[in-house]
């Protein structure tokens, strides 16, 4: 499965670079220390990035969670008050690769002059196996759905660590073109960041390199772990939707059935809900194919409950690890 991006994982892990930031800083200043008088107004799409985006801006930014934390990035539908909020962003930071199907109409109806940063651009993808079809228009009764040959990439890239590391950089210097005078800043908040995901990712690791080969295939709510699987080496063979989008809530009695038949083929060691999702599917196929059932796994969220186990993003990369390995290793 992991066919690429280890000449540059090695790469990024011995040296981080910022040639960008090599030509904006020639000198350190007085500025680089102090936060900027005049906050970089941020909107982001995706619950976790105001953390990312608060570690490495610091009080330099202010960031707006379209999502107020809860929100499902996949079916969000927004309201006056969010148009109103992205209106007054300077920068917004999105995925891309189709994971905010309602953020282009929510820019165009906010009139935001704001720079939008798509933070997949130049990240390597895993295809899905899917692929964009073109609707006429207008439907009529025989119109068959053209395939084409474009291959729908996954978008949930921010579940690999590695790849984590690459948007820190995107968001280092994204923001110090947005404050020049401040670049010294968000370059050494990025570059302590980067460190920080490295030593989540050696603790989640030590999670999971323990586990046989035999109990490394597990089953999650929607299809949303194949760049955090990639990446640690273990093998998410099917989802409950079955689909990359949370927009389907109701798979088929058939999809099911072939759930639990796929189970018993592929030796799958444990299924996972996932949080802010229901969990009903979750439990009848585990009951069915009796196999362990996990806690919910954190997918673009982190807890509602102040008290819960991941109120950051490297929380949310150690506990999966540490779920992952509790279940599986049953
Ligand atoms: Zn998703």
């Amino acid at each position: 499965m992991p066919r690429h991006t280890t000449v540059i994982k090695r790469f990024l892990f011995r040296q981080p670079c910022f040639p960008l930031w090599l030509g904006l800083v020639p000198l350190l200043t007085a500025w680089g220390e102090a936060p900027t008088p005049n906050p970089i107004r941020v909107a982001v799409s995706l619950p976790l990035l105001k953390d990312v985006v608060e570690n490495v801006g610091g009080p330099s930014v202010e960031v707006i969670d379209l999502l107020s934390g809860q929100g499902d990035v996949h079916v969000f539908e927004p309201t006056p008050a969010d148009v109103r909020n992205l209106a007054k962003a300077e920068l917004i930071y999105e995925i891309g690769l189709n994971l905010e199907p309602w953020l282009d109409s929510l820019v165009a109806a906010s009139q935001t002059r704001a720079r939008r940063i798509r933070l997949s651009d130049g990240i390597d993808r895993i295809p899905t196996g899917g692929h964009h079809h073109h609707h006429h228009d207008l439907e009529e009764p025989g119109d068959e759905p053209e395939s084409t040959d474009l291959e729908i990439p996954d978008p949930h890239i921010w579940l690999d660590p590695i790849r984590m590391t690459y948007m820190v950089v995107a968001i280092g210097e994204t923001l110090a073109e947005q404050r020049p005078e401040a670049a010294n800043l968000f370059e050494d908040r990025a570059l302590d960041y980067i460190a920080e995901i490295r030593k989540a990712n050696r603790t989640a690791r030590a999670y999971l390199d323990p586990l046989p080969e035999d109990r490394r295939s597990f089953i999650t709510y929607h299809d949303n772990f194949r760049y955090f699987s990639e990446h640690f080496e273990l093998y998410p063979v099917a989802s409950i939707l079955g689909t990359i989008s949370t927009d389907h809530f109701d798979p088929s009695a058939e999809h099911i059935r072939d759930l639990i038949h796929l189970i018993g083929e592929e030796g799958v060691a444990g299924i996972f809900p996932e949080y802010g999702e229901p969990n009903d599917l979750a439990i009848i196929v585990a009951r069915e194919a009796g196999i362990p059932l996990g806690p919910p796994l954190y997918g673009s969220r982190f807890d509602a409950d102040p008290e819960g186990p991941v109120q950051t993003y490297l929380d949310l990369l150690i506990y999966n690890a540490r779920i992952l390995a509790e279940t599986l290793g049953k």
